[in-house]
């Protein structure tokens, strides 16, 4: 029987971990531990192994261990692969794979329900309710079909969210260096400036790199309709933090939605109710707000992706083994 091990498992994969042992008769070790010099060790007589991005492979030797345990791969079963150093894992002869895609509807989902909580004015309403006003004033929201929804990189969440957008009968706008001609009948291609102008929400979907880094600063926020508000469900630093303060604080905008924030490593995914958020004042701060949602980079955290993420990597590991091709090879 196979024998695969996977590191930094949360409780809340083991159910799809038992099923996908089960269905493909695998035996399969689950530890909390992260992969690292120190634990390395572990994954002596697996014939292979999988682990997710939560920190950093903290020495280059490990994969050189892992090779002369018999290891042929190193599968991640989450998108981002930059706890491992790729050159060094070819060098010692693993195959490394991940899983780019696990549920763009995941995020698509979360970013329309966001979407909706912004034409509905849902921040506003519940901290007027949360201080027992009950008064209409300022309240009257608008329908999704009425609305105007920028999407700023429309790839795979931000195309998903098009085709859901669509069917509710939006107006879809859509700002990305790539136009795909499946999204055309969908949305209206525009430059950014003009989305950010005529867009009663933006929701922003770009994958991080240089050119989308900073891509939502001062200049672009002045652009935006006072009662608008932005999504961000893609990655922190895609949004100048520090300027999106400033128009948030003097209602030049009306809300922010952020699923995703610079500075989150250091307080997403854990308790902070005894020491607070003093270690991240820009955090602190849009959390102090009325008119900011924060979270806690959830958008993903479904069932479905859940699911995927075990299944697709297992797969990869199984497909590797037999000597069958993977599409998810990290080069
Ligand atoms: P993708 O690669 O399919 O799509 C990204 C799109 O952005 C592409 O079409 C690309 O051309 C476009 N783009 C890149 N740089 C741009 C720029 N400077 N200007 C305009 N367009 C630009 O990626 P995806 O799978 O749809 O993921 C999108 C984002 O969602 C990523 O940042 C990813 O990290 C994030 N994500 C978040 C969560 C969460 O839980 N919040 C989960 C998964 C993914």
């Amino acid at each position: 029987m196979t024998k695969i091990i996977m590191y930094s498992v949360r409780p809340d994969e083991m159910a799809a971990i038992k099923d996908h042992a089960k269905r493909e008769h695998l035996e399969i070790l689950t530890t909390t531990d992260a992969l690292s010099a120190s634990t390395v060790d572990q994954a002596n007589g697996f014939d292979g192994i999988v682990i997710q991005q939560r920190n950093r492979i903290d020495d280059d030797r490990v994969y050189q261990q892992l090779a002369d345990m018999g290891l042929k791969q190193l599968t991640s079963r989450t998108a981002g692969v930059d706890m491992i150093n790729v050159a060094a894992a070819h060098k010692a002869g693993l195959l490394v794979t991940n899983v780019p895609a696990y549920s763009p509807r995941s995020v698509a989902e979360h970013a329309l329900m966001q979407i909706f909580r912004v034409l509905r004015k849902a921040p506003l309403v519940d901290a007027q309710v949360r201080e027992n006003n009950y008064s209409w004033a300022n309240l009257q929201a608008k329908e999704i079909h009425s609305a105007t929804i920028g999407i700023i990189g429309a790839g795979r969440i931000g195309g998903t969210l098009a085709k859901l957008l669509h069917a509710l009968g939006a107006t879809i706008l859509a700002y990305d260096v790539v136009e795909r001609e499946a999204l055309k009948p969908l949305v209206t291609y525009v430059d950014k400036q003009t989305l950010l102008a005529k867009s009663d929400v933006v929701s922003l979907h770009v994958d991080l790199n240089p050119t989308s880094e900073g891509l939502i600063a001062a200049n672009d926020f002045s652009l935006m309709k006072p009662t608008a508000g932005i999504v961000n469900a893609s990655r922190g630093p895609v949004i100048n933090t520090n300027d999106l303060i400033t128009p948030l604080e003097n209602h030049q905008l009306a809300f922010a939605m952020l699923d995703t924030v610079t500075g989150e490593e250091k307080i997403f995914n854990a308790d902070h109710r005894q020491d607070g958020l003093g270690s991240q004042p820009n955090i602190a701060k849009l959390h102090a707000m009325n008119n900011v949602i924060i979270t806690p980079h959830i958008a993903f955290f479904t069932n479905i992706a859940v699911q995927n993420m075990v299944d697709i990597s297992l797969n990869d590991v199984q497909d590797i083994l037999a000597g069958r091709p993977t599409e998810h090879s990290v080069e």
